[in-house]
C-alpha cells in the first residue's frame, strides 16, 4: 500500500483492500479467460507399476493470463469456486478431456482412461449426473474411460446422497477416485461404503517414503487398505527411482509424478505414449 496507516488497524484494512481489489480484477480476468477460451488442459500420464505402460491420464487446467502469465490452478480454482465461474469451467474441463481421449483412440493409440477432477460445487449440481452422461454422449467417450477425482471432504457432507449419486454413476460404468487420500478425515466406515474404485495417495506422504518412518507407514498402511476393500491405489508426487521401487515392493498399482513426466500438452502427451510403446 502507499499510504501507511497511522496505526496497525488502518494498515492492515489498507493492505486488505487491495487484496480484495486484485482479487476482484483477478476475477474478471478469469470470467474474461472463460469467454475467450484462454485455458489449456494439460494430461499427465499415470503409469501402471508392474507393466511400466501409460494406462491412464489426469487432466490438469491451465491458465495463461495475457500479462501475468501461467497462474497457478491452486490460486484461481478457489477463486472459481467462491465465484461460481468454477461450474463453467468445470464443464469445459470436462468436455474438453472426454473430447481429447476420444480422439486419441480414434488416432489408433491403446485406449487410456482420463482422470478429471471435480469440484465439490460440481458434485453439488442438481444436474451435475445428467451432465456427466450428457458430455459423454455428446463427445462418443465410453463410460469407462472416464474418471471423476473428489475429495475425501466429499464423504463428509450428507452421506446418503453422496452415495446415491456415485451408485449411479459406477452403474454407468464411470470409476471414481478419492483424491488426496490420507489429508482429510473422512472416516473408515464411509470410504467402506462408498462406491469408489481408486485411492490417490497424497503426495505429502510420497515425498519422504524413503525417510520418514511415519510416512512409510502410512502409505503402507493406505494401500493395505485399499486392497481390503477391493480398490486401486495410486500413488502421486512420484519423483525418484527410490519412491517408485518402494511403492513397487509395497504393491501400489499405478503412479504418477515428475519421474514419469510433469503434466504436458496433448501432443507432447502422445510423444511420451509413443516412446513407452516404443520402449
Ligand atoms: P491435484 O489434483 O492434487 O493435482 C496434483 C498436482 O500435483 C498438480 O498440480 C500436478 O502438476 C502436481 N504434480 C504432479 N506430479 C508432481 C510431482 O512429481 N511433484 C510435485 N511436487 N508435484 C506434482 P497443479 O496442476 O498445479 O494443480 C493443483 C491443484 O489444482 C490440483 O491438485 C487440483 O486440486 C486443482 N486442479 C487442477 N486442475 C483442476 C481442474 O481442472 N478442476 C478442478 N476442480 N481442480 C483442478
Ligand atoms: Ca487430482
Ligand atoms: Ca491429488
Ligand atoms: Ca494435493
Amino acid at each position: 500500500t502507499k499510504q501507511t496507516g497511522r496505526n496497525g488497524y488502518t494498515f492492515y484494512n489498507n493492505e486488505m483492500n487491495e487484496k480484495s481489489r486484485e482479487k476482484l480484477s483477478l476475477g474478471n480476468d478469469l470470467h474474461k479467460a472463460l469467454l475467450h477460451d484462454n485455458f489449456l488442459l494439460y494430461y499427465q500420464p499415470q503409469v501402471d507399476v508392474q507393466s511400466g505402460q501409460i494406462i491412464g491420464a489426469e487432466a490438469l487446467i491451465r491458465w495463461k493470463h495475457p500479462e501475468k502469465g501461467f497462474i497457478s490452478p491452486a490460486e484461481f480454482i478457489p477463486l472459481a469456486e467462491e465465484n461460481g465461474l468454477i461450474l463453467q469451467m468445470g464443464e469445459w474441463v470436462l468436455r474438453t478431456a472426454c473430447q481429447q481421449n476420444k480422439a486419441w483412440q480414434d488416432a489408433g493409440y491403446e485406449p487410456i482412461r482420463m482422470s478429471v477432477n471435480l469440484s465439490m460445487h460440481q458434485f453439488q449440481q442438481k444436474n451435475f449426473i445428467e451432465s456427466i452422461l450428457r458430455t459423454l454422449e455428446e463427445t462418443g467417450l465410453q463410460a469407462n474411460y472416464l474418471e471423476l477425482e473428489v475429495t475425501e471432504s466429499i464423504a463428509m457432507y450428507d452421506i446418503e446422497n453422496v452415495i446415491k449419486k456415485l451408485d449411479i454413476l459406477d452403474k454407468a460404468g464411470i470409476h471414481v477416485s478419492v483424491d488426496d487420500f490420507g489429508t482429510g478425515y473422512s472416516s473408515l466406515n464411509y470410504l467402506r461404503r462408498l462406491p469408489v474404485h481408486t485411492l490417490k495417495i497424497d503426495q505429502s506422504f510420497v515425498r519422504d517414503i524413503n525417510i520418514d518412518w511415519d510416512d512409510t507407514a502410512i502409505v503402507n498402511s493406505i494401500i493395505t487398505l485399499a486392497h481390503t476393500l477391493r480398490m486401486n491405489v495410486v500413488a502421486e508426487g512420484v519423483e525418484t527411482q527410490e519412491q517408485f521401487a518402494f511403492l513397487k515392493e509395497h504393491g501400489c498399482d499405478r503412479i504418477q509424478g515428475y519421474l514419469v513426466s510433469p503434466p504436458v500438452p496433448a501432443g507432447q502427451f502422445e510423444q511420451l505414449v509413443k516412446k513407452t510403446v516404443e520402449g
